[in-house]
């Protein structure tokens, strides 16, 4: 057993590197004492240290064990190996049988052949990995959490003498040297619409932990206590007179964030930390390590957000401990700030100066990632899910952000800069048009009107109604209420929102989809078995009917929300006509029990079905007299026509929308509807691509529900469109199918003037 394994023990063990630290000598002295104290207290035979270099390649800078002149001889790539494994993973491995791994691999240099345990950490700073500190041991030793943990400290100590300590060049430190001189492209994910240039800073809390150990954790404990007080004091201020706070998901997304500050087991870690020896901000900076590392290793979005927002509130607590928050950061911002960062957290976004901030660009972040949600409530275009962004972009890069495309231009060439300022200034005239049209009718030039209605998830988008000039919503996703919440909402909770979209939206309709979870959609309260083909699993309207309990709430709180206006009411996934039949039948079950219960009941109900499975479409003989409405939800309809996954990116530009298969059975689902005389509209992506909405006016829609920023353009495209004279092409084109109609289209736009 080591003597680390305890708190004292730990504390002890910094204080011994502390002094060697305080102690005249060159990095490399400091380096090979440090080694060789570890390996003492450890009780291994066995301490090396590898450090980074060049970003890519681990260099033994110190061993005590191993053979010295391996030293500086040996190196080994990220990923190979159990310490470039340890690196690659950024996350400790502690092996009792190390040489039978399959990761092991052996160096003749170091003479490493007889030790059989290994318990390496990585050295990390800011996330990102300096290196890795590993101990070996001759016979099969388990190593216990605590070793490993003390490790970690130990490795913290290390990091700092990297850092500051000219270990290796500072010109090295910047990650991946080389690549960071030329220009180049990287693919993301547009979580915020819009194009932005500017000036990269990085999102890193400049902060500098200078005292890393401390003589008496009872002090740092307060020390904590008090910055914790004062940061929720803070937070507690910035909710109450944020502008942006003032209403709708994203002031709960802030709220739910607030929460953390009282999570009683992250101060927990952090006062273990402090007991090991560390000083508060060095404690806070640990399980800010951990929660990192986890990071990495968690695929669920939706924990990764909460962990993202904790992240952000360590940075936080850490410049509380350092008496820096009340310093904006950084000090001085470029007039246009393009953010980048591994990821950040929603309040953070709020640090900035709004003038200033024009994107964000994150390597990692979802959809559903908060900081997204308060970013579009800023209107400022976000990009996530840009790999190795961080190794990538260096402070003062300029940086394009083209979030209508995905796509990050660092460093761009003159001439894409040149082309950008074109499209930018092209983008704010046609918004300019847009907004001047708004107001007039989505009408073609010979007549034909088509109702164009908006998405919306959140109650920040109910506005957008207004704003672009819309009929309504077509499509009220209510499972982001509950993906966004910590807990299942209950009736209130649902009510209120639900009445609070009815409220904003002034009397124009809104159609309320009922949950859409499973699949790609995750409640993390909500434990459920890992299924196979989630997008085909138990989800939507199968979990509805299975779990009457949770339809029949939120049925509920739909009507208490109309407070007697009429109601619109939509359900997804359906397969079967039973499986809509038996929905409906609980709708009017609530119906009834409000009547009895002398509540005041909608006006009106409408009651409707989305089309996304195709087997619905053999049955719409006996659904469409049942119901009052479809809408075609293009995006899965999609999906299980092609049989391919909607969220795969290989897939993504395999099978075209306008290819014959989903036009046929798109026309035959009009045709049935509009002959029913049904409300028919569509709701997936494809509502909101003018040259799409070209092919389906000729299938016969008339109403469609897209995205807020898309009514602009489809409305332009409408207005300038003889449908007429298109209805003539696409006869022709129907007597021999083609499978190009997209350029077909296309074509026909611009030889008839139709605005695309
Ligand atoms: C669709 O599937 O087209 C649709 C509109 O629903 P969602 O994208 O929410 O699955
Ligand atoms: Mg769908």
């Amino acid at each position: 057993m080591s003597q680390s394994g305890s708190p004292s023990g730990a504390r002890l063990l910094l204080k011994r590197l502390r002094n060697i630290m305080a102690q005249p000598g060159t990095p490399q002295t400091r380096l090979d004492q440090i080694v060789r104290i570890i390996a003492g207290d450890m009780v291994a035979e066995v301490c090396s240290t590898y450090v980074m270099r060049a970003g890519q390649v681990l260099e033994l800078f110190a061993t005590e064990g191993l053979k010295q002149e391996a030293v500086h001889q040996t190196r080994l790539r990220v990923g190979e190996g159990l310490i470039g494994d340890i690196a690659s993973h950024a996350r400790p491995l502690a092996l009792a049988d190390a040489q039978h791994h399959p990761q092991f691999a052996y160096r003749p240099e170091t003479g490493e052949e007889v030790y059989q345990s290994l318990m390496g950490v990585p050295i990390l700073r800011s996330g990102r990995v300096l290196g890795v500190l590993a101990v070996q041991n001759r016979t099969r030793r388990h190593y216990t959490e605590e070793e490993v943990e003390t490790l970690e400290t130990v490795a913290m100590v290390l990091a700092e003498l990297i850092i500051s300590g000219n270990v290796v060049s500072q010109a090295e430190l910047a990650p991946e040297e080389g690549i960071a001189v030329v220009a180049m492209r990287l693919d993301g994910t547009t979580l915020a619409p819009g194009i932005a240039k500017g000036v990269a800073v990085l999102h890193q809390p400049d902060i500098t932990i200078t005292q890393l150990v401390a003589e008496d954790p009872l002090k740092e404990i307060e020390r904590l206590d008090d910055a914790m007080g004062a940061m929720k004091l803070a937070l507690d201020e910035m909710l109450a007179t944020t502008d942006v706070a003032a209403g709708g998901e994203h002031r709960e997304v802030l709220e739910t964030y607030r929460m953390f500050a009282e999570d009683r087991g992250w101060a927990s870690r952090i006062v273990e930390a402090i007991e090991s020896g560390l000083t508060a901000e060095a404690a806070v900076q640990k399980v800010q390590n951990d929660t990192r590392a986890r990071m990495r290793e968690i695929t669920d979005p939706y924990l990764r957000e909460r962990l993202a927002d904790l992240d952000d509130l360590a940075n936080r607590l850490q410049r509380h401990l350092l008496g820096q928050a009340d310093i904006q950061q950084p000090r001085e911002l470029p007039d246009e700030t393009i953010l980048v960062a591994r990821n950040m957290g929603p309040a953070e976004l709020l640090d900035y100066d709004r003038k200033k901030l024009k994107g964000v660009v994150l390597e990692e972040g979802t959809a559903t990632a908060h900081v997204a949600i308060v970013a579009r409530a800023l209107d400022v275009p976000v990009l996530g899910r840009c790999h190795d962004l961080m190794a990538k972009v260096l402070p003062g890069d300029p940086l394009i952000v083209d979030g209508d495309n995905a796509q990050l231009y660092v460093r761009p060439a003159e001439d894409i800069q040149q082309t950008y300022a074109e499209a930018m200034r092209q983008r704010s005239e046609r918004q300019q048009a847009f907004a001047a049209i708004r107001h007039l009718p989505a009408v073609t030039l010979d007549g034909t009107e088509v109702t164009l209605m908006i998405n919306a998830g959140l109650l920040i988008d109910v506005p957008q109604i207004e704003a672009q000039g819309a009929a309504g919503i077509g499509l009220y996703r209510t499972e982001i209420t509950f993906m966004v919440a910590q807990s299942f909402p209950d009736v209130a909770r649902q009510r209120d929102v639900y009445k609070r979209a009815m409220d904003a939206s002034n009397g124009k309709p809104v159609i309320f989809r009922t949950l859409d979870i499973g699949s790609d959609k995750v409640l993390s309260y909500w434990q459920r078995d890992s299924e196979e083909n989630p997008a085909m699993g138990w989800r939507a309207i199968r979990i509805s009917l299975d779990r009457p309990a949770l339809l029949r709430q939120q049925l509920r709180a739909l009507i208490l929300a109309a407070e007697g206006r009429p109601l619109s009411v939509m359900f997804p996934m359906v397969a079967e006509a039973w499986e809509f039949e038996e929905a409906r039948a609980l709708l009017k079950l609530e119906l009834d029990r409000a009547a009895q219960a002398g509540q005041q009941v909608p006006s009106a109900v409408k009651v409707g079905a989305m089309i996304e499975v195709p087997s619905l479409y053999f049955q719409l003989d006996t659904l469409l007299d049942r119901l009052d409405f479809v809408s075609v939800g293009s995006n899965d309809l999609k999906q299980f026509l092609y049989a391919a996954d909607r969220g795969n990116p290989r897939l993504a530009d395999r099978y075209d929308t306008l290819a014959p298969a989903m036009m046929k059975l798109l026309g035959m689902i009009a045709a049935a509807a509009n002959a029913q005389g049904k409300s028919l509209s569509l709701c997936g992506e494809m509502a909101g691509d003018p040259i799409a909405v070209m092919a389906l006016l000729c299938l016969g829609f008339r109403q469609l529900s897209m995205a807020p920023t898309s009514i602009g353009p489809v409305r332009a495209m409408i207005r300038s469109l003889d449908l007429g004279r298109l209805l003539s092409y696409w006869a022709e084109l129907q007597a021999r199918p083609v499978s190009d109609l997209r350029s077909r289209l296309l074509v026909f736009a611009r030889d008839h003037g139709v605005a695309l």
